[in-house]
């Protein structure tokens, strides 16, 4: 493998839920590497769907949208890279569970699928990056130095969910949040184009029994077995 000029790729796939962006995003501080959540490009253009009024069964209008949007990752926030779409900053409007639901739909096409792939490569070629997202193992960087499946259980995952929301003082149902976990998990899943699965040769970490902090402990342990 050719050596990357900024560093190493860390990939980072797995289930809704189970805390990929946190872990990565405090590995990427910890490297001085740059952040990308690739769920959030999924997100941008499903969000720009249903402003539109886009279909989201219809492939072709979907792969128009995104090839018609103007797309910016800045990678010079720290360490998360900005997403910015048709030059609006997307944060807020896109964590929301309806667009969460949309992302999910809209991904499963392979043309919306390749069009993400080609810019994912494109910022992560150079290396220096953590990415996270359901197919980096797998799909985006099957090359990567360090990849990782982060795992735990759907119980798991809907309780820190419940507990993050209560802290923030806002209501959580936990079997609403964990009913549709589970139908992102099943969508993200059983789709046809790059589904959510574990690479044949990468680590897989179970968190559900783990702290947050065991979690980048361990991952950083693997990339400091791999870092020239
Ligand atoms: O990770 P996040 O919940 O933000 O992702 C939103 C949706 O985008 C996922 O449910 C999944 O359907 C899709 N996605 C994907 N491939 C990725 C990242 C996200 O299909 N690499």
């Amino acid at each position: 493998m050719a050596k990357r000029p900024k560093g190493i790729i860390v990939a980072i796939d797995g289930p809704a839920g189970v805390g990929k962006s946190t872990v990565g995003r405090s590995v990427a501080e910890r490297l001085g590497y740059v952040f990308i959540s690739t769920g959030k490009m999924y997100r941008a253009l499903a969000w720009k769907a249903l402003g539109a009024g886009a279909g989201l069964e219809d492939e072709p209008a979907l792969v128009r949208l995104a090839l018609s949007s103007k797309w910016e990752l800045d990678p010079s926030g720290s360490p998360e890279a900005r997403l910015k779409l048709d030059g609006v900053a997307l944060d807020r409007e896109i964590t929301d569970e309806n667009v969460a639901k949309a992302s999910s739909a809209v991904s499963r096409f392979a043309g919306v699928r390749a069009f993400m792939r080609d810019m994912q490569r494109s910022m992560g070629a150079g290396g220096g990056v953590v990415m996270e997202g359901r197919d980096i193992c797998t799909n985006v960087f099957p090359d990567a130095e360090v990849k990782v499946y982060l795992d735990a259980s759907p119980e798991a995952r809907a309780e820190r969910r419940v507990r993050q929301l209560r802290e923030k003082g806002l209501p959580a149902d936990y079997a609403a949040i964990l009913s549709f976990i589970r139908a992102r998990d099943e969508q993200d899943s059983g789709r046809k184009n790059d589904p959510l699965r574990r690479s044949e040769d990468g680590n897989y970490i179970d968190s559900t029994g783990m702290d947050r902090d065991q979690v980048i402990e361990g991952i950083l342990k693997l990339c400091a077995q791999v870092m020239p």
